[in-house]
């Protein structure tokens, strides 16, 4: 008998809202049409939200950490508010070379390395062969990879990517609000 849960990890940039480039204040965050939709029927099919986002934005300066951590408790209620709230927020503040010195390094936290992911598998006794993330980039199916979770489905809302890149994933969908025909 398990008692672990199954999560949906969920990139941020691109999956949730509209990837306008560092995006950092809540006037320019545009939720992509159908992700509450999709979100209610994850959770009513038993997964938990999980956000990991990679933000080199604070790193490089664009914006701080208390800038993000609003935006983030914003946009966490309006989740609650159409009924599907998210259990975790994880960020990387990180980059390896565009950063100012606190946040300059090599970390695992930063996507395709799966830290970010790990923190929630551990956090949340996430059972990884029945999770999935969806992601608009190819280092989000890789970081799904390197952390064991089964599926991992590429969707066209946010960054372009190759053919390559489309086939290292499970599906590929044209937003979140499709990816729902793959989550059972
Ligand atoms: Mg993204």
């Amino acid at each position: 008998m398990t008692t672990k849960q199954k999560a949906v990890f969920l990139d941020r940039d691109g999956v949730i809202n509209h990837d306008h480039a560092y995006v950092h204040k809540i006037e320019d965050f545009e939720f992509i049409d159908g992700v509450f939709d999709a979100c209610r029927d994850f959770i009513a099919k038993g997964y938990i939200l999980i956000v990991v986002t990679n933000q080199s934005g604070i790193g490089r300066g664009y914006y701080d950490e208390a800038q993000f951590n609003r935006l983030t408790e914003w946009m966490k209620a309006q989740f609650i508010e159409q009924q599907c709230p998210i259990t975790e927020v994880y960020f990387c503040p990180h980059h390896p070379k565009k950063a100012l010195p606190e946040y300059l390094q090599d970390c695992d936290c930063r996507k395709p390395n799966p830290g970010m992911l790990q923190q929630g598998i551990d956090a949340f006794d996430i059972d990884v062969s029945q999770s999935v993330m969806i992601g608009d980039k190819v280092s989000d199916i890789q970081a799904a990879r390197a952390a064991g979770v089964k599926t991992a489905i590429l969707v066209n809302s946010g960054q372009a990517f190759s053919e390559q890149d489309a086939a290292e994933a499970d599906q590929v969908c044209v937003s979140i609000k499709e990816t729902v025909a793959f989550v059972s």
